[in-house]
């Protein structure tokens, strides 16, 4: 979603005025008003604004996605360089996604709000549906071998149709199988045709910009029908959930990065990390890997030293399809909204997450706030109102700022060890 530089104060303007006037108006206002505030006025402002985001989601997933395993497949008819880049992508995003869902288990920022203002809340994000029905009824209906086979859609289109309903998963994996085909064909004859995704995925970011030109009226509906109905509580959960995500992060670049720069790159983490920091600094100022992604490929050649045939290319194609940090806030995210929600997650339901989360560190665009509109998506299919991802928008750019940090750090470091396998040191 491209919520450009400047536009965060007025979020978290919009984010501080729903905190402070629901707060206001749950202690000073009589129930009846207060409800009428809040289904009338509040909650059809965050409508509008979440609507016209939800609007670009189905054209924007799969030509995204497309895209991005198209150029991941181009780079494998490079050969070994291409496969270890690959190999690299999904051991990284795995392990991020993993370390994220597992902490979000253990530490359960999502938790805690009074049964009665969950059940409040549920209704009115889901218009009175129980939440979690479509998880649960999909859970009880099919078996293991039945839900497999369902991933493979019969019909795209009809998938298409039902995104919102369970149909997005299935249509990601005909954008896997499409994009895998275009990067095994001429590139002649695919070109008409990813021109096409190209100038759809951009079409659908605008949009996705109008929208956040409400942004700041419309988080601040979201968020006071929240307070207003939940009081404080939210408050302390999301800061929880902002810590969590930012710790996640910041181990996830220590432990990971750190040891395959040690193990696999044969380099000093630290000196890495000197030679790196004008670009990460730029990631963190821009939110954006595609922005930075002209410094990131300098910086390889002159700081780092990684081989410039290498770099070109895992870099290139990692600005959009290697995003470890994106993946694992993606599987934090959900999570925490599930647990907001009360909806329970099984086992097999969380693996759908990570899954889902690694696509997604594939599909998102490097743009800011390129990923939240691929929440919305796997927040629905897993049976949490989309309506939910407003609760965390106002506290999303920092975590945005993060993330591209770490989406780019991820980028360097692949380059680094794809280089040290390609020119053992000397
Ligand atoms: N802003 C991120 C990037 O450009 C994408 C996202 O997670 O929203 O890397």
């Amino acid at each position: 979603m491209a919520v450009k530089g400047k536009s965060h104060w007025p979020i978290l303007a919009g984010l501080g005025a729903g905190v402070v006037l629901g707060l206001a108006a749950r202690s000073g206002l009589p129930a009846a008003t207060l409800e009428w505030l809040v289904s009338s006025v509040a909650q059809p402002l965050g409508q509008v604004f979440l609507r016209i985001v939800f609007m670009a989601v189905v054209p924007l997933v799969p030509s995204a996605l497309v895209l991005g395993v198209a150029e991941i497949g181009d780079v494998g008819k490079v050969g070994r360089v291409g496969l270890r880049t690959l190999l690299y992508t999904l051991v990284f995003s795995g392990a991020a996604v993993l370390l994220g869902v597992g902490l979000t288990n253990l530490v359960r920022p999502g938790e805690g709000l009074p049964e009665a203002a969950r059940a409040e809340l549920q209704a009115r994000f889901s218009g009175g549906a129980a939440v979690g029905t479509a998880v649960s009824n999909a859970g009880k209906a099919k078996g293991t071998a039945q839900a497999l086979t369902d991933l493979i859609p019969k019909n795209p289109l009809a998938e298409a149709v039902n995104a919102f309903e369970g149909g997005l998963i299935p249509l990601m994996v005909f954008s896997l199988a499409l994009g895998a085909a275009l990067a095994a064909m001429d590139d002649e004859t695919t070109k008409p045709l990813k021109d096409l995704l190209r100038a759809l995925q951009g079409a659908m970011l605008k949009i996705i910009g109008f929208a956040m030109t409400l942004a700041p009226v419309g988080v601040a509906g979201l968020v006071f029908s929240v307070t207003a109905t939940a009081g404080l509580d939210v408050v302390g959960m999301l800061a929880k959930y902002v810590a969590l995500v930012l710790g996640a992060l910041t181990l996830h670049a220590v432990v990971v990065y750190g040891g395959a720069l040690k193990f696999f790159a044969r380099r000093d983490p630290v000196e890495f990390l000197k030679g790196s920091s004008g670009v990460l600094m730029t990631a963190f100022a821009t939110s954006s890997s595609s922005a930075t992604l002209p410094l990131t490929l300098q910086a390889a050649r002159e700081e780092l030293k990684i081989p410039r045939a290498v770099g070109d290319f895992v870099l290139t194609v990692g600005a959009t399809a290697n995003q470890n940090g994106t993946a694992l806030y993606e599987g934090v995210t959900v999570l925490f909204l599930a647990q907001f929600f009360g909806v329970h997650l099984s086992l097999g339901q969380q693996v759908t997450v990570v899954l889902y989360s690694v696509m997604a560190g594939v599909g998102t665009a490097g743009v800011p706030g390129g990923s939240l509109p691929l929440i919305v998506v796997v927040l629905q299919n897993i049976g949490v109102p989309g309506e939910a991802i407003g609760i965390i928008l106002g506290v999303d750019r920092v975590l945005d700022m993060s993330r591209t940090v770490v989406n780019v750090a991820g980028d360097m470091v692949i380059a680094a060890c794809v280089g040290a396998a390609e020119e053992p040191a000397t």
